[in-house]
């Protein structure tokens, strides 16, 4: 089963949602999970999740979207999370790379989206730049599993996570001629503990690279893990589409 774990298909990153969506379903995709990543977005994906059987949501507040939180911003997402297609709290975590000066604000937020995964039984879905150290520790603190979205870190911290009970997302960072670690990671590390995503409309595969991206172009990812651990592309899309829906109860 073809499954995208990690996208953004809202209205603030595509003129048309649908559109993408419909598109994705006709070029081969089985499932969505729209993540959000601040109380809009996170209604809006809850939203799309009501309209399509196969598109399910994620709900959270990310770490680049802290600046004008609110207090009943974390008690609005609790009580999303509660709803039926609602899968994961995500997309939230740390991230030091871009915004290292809130790091404080950045940390109590995802202790509270932590809390709300825990209290609605949930898993995550992680997003972890240049912090890998703090991320660890929370996630093993709270004792919370889930995927760690577009994963960039050395095999060492892949298996320290899966240990805790995480899938690495895989998207299209794996495409580009310089993702010399995560080829690595790839080759090395069994297929059970991967999930595809495209973070779309970022972060497209290769020969888009740089153009906005779609569910749609998850199949090259796909194709690109299957050349790296010379498996034939079937394989790869039937194990993580198992791992997620397992994961995610879909
Ligand atoms: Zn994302």
């Amino acid at each position: 089963m073809l499954i995208d774990s990690h996208c953004h298909i809202l209205k603030n990153e595509y003129s048309n949602p649908d559109k993408v969506i419909k598109e994705s379903f006709k070029s081969g995709v089985d499932k969505l999970i729209i993540n959000g990543y601040d109380l809009e977005s996170s209604i809006e994906a809850v939203a799309l999740a009501n309209k399509y059987e196969n598109v399910y949501a994620a709900v959270g507040i990310g770490p680049e979207n802290i600046d004008d939180l609110k207090e009943s911003f974390i008690d609005k997402i609790n009580e999303l999370s509660k709803l039926k297609k609602v899968v994961a709290v995500g997309e939230i975590g740390l991230d030091y790379y871009w915004t290292k000066d809130n790091k404080d604000k950045q940390i109590y937020v995802f202790k509270n989206m932590l809390k709300i995964a825990k209290e609605n039984k949930l898993p995550v879905i992680v997003h972890c730049r240049k912090a890998f150290l703090d991320t660890y520790n929370l996630l093993k603190e709270y004792n919370i599993k889930g995927i760690l979205h577009c994963y960039s870190g050395s095999i060492e911290m892949a298996h320290k996570f899966i240990k805790l009970g995480f899938l690495l997302g895989i998207g299209g960072v794996i495409t580009f001629k310089n993702a010399k670690e995560l080829t690595g990671v790839v080759k090395e590390i069994d297929l059970s503990n991967f999930s595809l995503e495209t973070d779309s409309p970022y972060l497209s595969p290769e020969p888009y690279r740089g153009k906005t991206n779609s569910p749609s172009n998850i199949n090259l990812v796909a194709k690109k893990i299957a050349q790296i651990k010379q498996i034939k592309e079937d394989e790869v899309i039937d194990i993580t589409g198992n791992n997620v829906s397992s994961k995610f109860d879909l």
